[in-house]
């Protein structure tokens, strides 16, 4: 976790034990908190304050966005196959619809307006994919959304995307955002919704009425703070991050391809984000790459990890049309504000050992 949110977390456990919804001084003295930190989620997502719903994580805020929305009057949702499972299932157990991506994993604009009409109520594209790193054109995405489905509520899921994107810009176009702390440098357990003003959201969570009758439950202050630390330190640091970051991924990709024969980079490094190094090692199982990765201290992922922990195959590469035998072999590197570039020599000397030991292992 970045430094400013360990201490802004630690400053609520340890000063702040107040209920914000409570009305004598402990109780107001935590909702200063929880105000203030509302007011600095708003500022770095360009939104104004009443806007933002704190939330239990990016999930909740994507299951808040998609049933709160599309669950209005029957309406249908749509969103391409490569969203997160956080957009994906909850579109899918709505009876919503799932367009397809281009070989990149960015959602094909003409399947989209395809499949956009009067009746669509919401209309889901994340601001960059989690696995690939792919960044959206959200701007292409609102103009075609606003064309031929006027009534649709645009959401974007910047989980992956807010700690390198300038997301008060990218996503003025949007008019719901879901972002997490524990992707940016905060802690687990806590997210946040934007919902712009105007919009229409029935609440999932029912009891209290707290935010603003958004999402019942008393709200975790010193999650809030945390979030709101990391997200002021991300917007602080973020182009010098991106920039320095960007370089040391390109050297680690430049390094794989040069040192692994039959390893491909998966997208181009131009349309990714700088932490993000995604490549596929054809004849390779990632699963058993990983597991030497690990015992080398080289701490990689293939698809997404569910809750057991288990590899479940990449419904990302496969919405991309990146054939099974080589989607096997993909491999997640990801680098954060906090890789230097001793940890890309280090990488540069364990995956290459480790693909030629899986290869001679056959
Ligand atoms: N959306 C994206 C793009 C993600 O990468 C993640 C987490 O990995 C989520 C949603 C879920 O967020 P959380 O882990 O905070 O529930």
């Amino acid at each position: 976790m970045r430094p400013e949110a360990v201490a802004a977390v630690t400053r609520v456990l340890t000063g702040c034990f107040g209920n914000p919804s409570g009305v004598h001084g402990t109780a107001r003295a935590a909702r200063q908190v929880l105000e203030e930190a509302r007011e600095a989620v708003a500022a770095a997502l360009g939104a104004r304050p009443r806007e933002v719903v704190f939330t239990s994580g990016g999930t909740e805020a994507d299951n808040l966005a998609v049933f709160g929305v599309a669950g209005r009057a029957g309406g249908l949702a749509v969103c391409p196959a490569a969203e997160h499972h956080a957009v994906l299932h909850p579109i899918e157990a709505s009876g919503g619809r799932v367009v397809a991506v281009d070989g990149t994993g960015r959602v094909d604009l003409d399947a989209l307006a395809a499949a956009l009409h009067d009746g669509v109520t919401l209309v889901s594209v994340m601001l960059a994919n989690n696995e690939v790193g792919t960044v959206t054109p959200l701007a292409e995405v609102a103009a075609v959304v606003r064309a031929r489905a006027p009534r649709a509520v645009l959401h974007t899921d910047a989980v992956q995307g807010a700690a390198w994107l300038d997301v008060a810009s990218l996503a003025v176009v949007a008019d719901a955002i879901s972002i997490s702390g524990h992707k940016l440098g905060g802690p687990k357990g806590i997210g946040a919704l934007v919902v712009r003003e105007g919009v229409g959201l029935t609440p999932q969570v029912l009891g209290g009425g707290q935010e603003l009758d958004r999402r019942s439950g008393t709200p975790d202050v010193a999650g809030a703070a945390g979030l709101a630390a990391a997200l002021v330190a991300t917007v602080a640091g973020r182009s010098h991050a991106a920039r320095r970051v960007a370089g040391l991924r390109d050297r680690l990709a430049e390094g794989l391809l040069a040192a692994v024969p039959g390893l491909v980079e998966t997208v181009p490094r131009a349309g990714a984000l700088p932490g993000s190094c995604h490549v596929c090692i054809g004849g390779v199982e990632a699963e058993a790459l990983l597991v030497l990765l690990d015992r080398a201290g080289v701490h990689a992922s293939a698809a997404s990890a569910c809750a057991s922990g288990a590899l479940s195959a990449s419904h990302v590469l496969a919405a991309m049309g990146v054939p099974p035998a080589l989607a096997r072999g993909g491999l997640r590197l990801t680098l954060g504000v906090t890789s230097t570039p001793d940890d890309v020599d280090r990488v540069l000397d364990v995956v290459p050992a480790a693909v030629a030991r899986l290869r001679g292992a056959r």
